[in-house]
């Protein structure tokens, strides 16, 4: 029933469906993703459903998180085809507010995670993870989840995600998995259709580019700066744009300057209008 343009009687008639499966010693699964679901959401999907009694996956495109509008306004999504999506991986429920529902007002609450936010996409997308954290921190309220799963293509995300729970002390816990790639190692993507067919024939560069970094961490450099020219010398080729490619700490995010221990080597750039991310993670081989 939704009789109220807020959306609160949908948003409390979902409540009292999970909180009988709770009560009954269910446990719920939580997938948060923002639509146009393809084989990465479906790995989130997969495991939830092979750890979990119900899963919700949440279809949410969440304006605040956006720090461009063209950005937002070019994300768009079919909301019948990602549930049919969805019930074909046997997800129990779809949780697909619209904007006016998940913000009645413009919010004045938001959640900040500092520290882990401030470098790669932080950084170049202000506000970006205040948003992601606060809309994350919302769908949790709502759907009250005992584990949400998130994948490492997203690694500053996770990182920020696992960072608010454990500050807040959420009893949730955060389930990550493993980038699901194309044939020739592109990670998947929603923006991977929006490049022509030159463009996306030279995206796989960008993985490479990250291989060839974690190539020389595992062949013993340790100097974060030459890990990171030998990996962008392979994107030297217009018509890369690097907007950041960093060597950073994998549990802080921060770009280190020696390789000691366990590192992600991130990067994002830009092809023609469409801007990729991708991460390797390395657990530096003891020499
Ligand atoms: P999005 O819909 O892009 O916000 O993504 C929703 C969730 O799916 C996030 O946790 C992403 O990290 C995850 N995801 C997106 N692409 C992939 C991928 N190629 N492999 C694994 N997880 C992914």
């Amino acid at each position: 029933v939704n009789d109220r343009p807020d959306g609160l009687n949908r948003f409390a008639e979902l409540r009292s469906q999970l909180a009988q499966l709770r009560d009954g010693g269910q446990v719920i699964g939580l997938v948060p993703t923002m639509g146009a679901l393809h084989a990465g959401h479906a790995a989130l999907i997969e495991r939830a459903r092979a750890d979990c009694n119900a899963v919700v996956v949440s279809i949410f495109v969440n304006p605040i998180q956006f720090d461009r509008r063209d950005d937002y306004d070019a994300y768009t999504i079919d909301l019948a085809k990602d549930v049919e999506f969805c019930a074909a991986l046997g997800a129990d429920f779809v949780f697909a507010p619209s904007a006016p529902e998940m913000y009645p007002e413009p919010a004045s609450t938001f959640v900040e995670v500092a520290g882990v936010s401030a470098h790669l996409c932080g950084k170049f997308r202000p506000g970006h993870f205040r948003g992601v954290a606060t809309v994350v921190a919302k769908l949790f309220n709502i759907i009250a989840p005992h584990k949400a799963y998130f994948g490492e293509k997203d690694a500053q995300q996770l990182a920020v995600i696992e960072r608010m729970v454990a500050d807040l002390n959420m009893p949730i816990e955060i389930v990550s998995v493993l980038t699901v790639r194309e044939p020739d190692g592109l990670a998947v993507s929603s923006r991977n259709s929006r490049l022509t067919g030159e463009e996306r024939q030279a995206a796989a560069a960008l993985y490479q580019a990250l291989k060839i970094g974690e190539d020389c961490i595992r062949k013993g450099w340790t100097s974060a700066a030459q890990v990171r020219s030998a990996a962008l010398a392979h994107l030297q080729q217009p018509p890369w744009r690097v907007e950041y490619l960093e060597v950073v700490d994998a549990s802080s995010m921060t770009p280190v300057a020696q390789v000691a221990g366990p590192v992600r080597i991130a990067a994002a750039a830009w092809l023609g209008a469409v801007r990729l991310i991708d991460n390797v993670r390395v657990d530096k081989i003891q020499t």
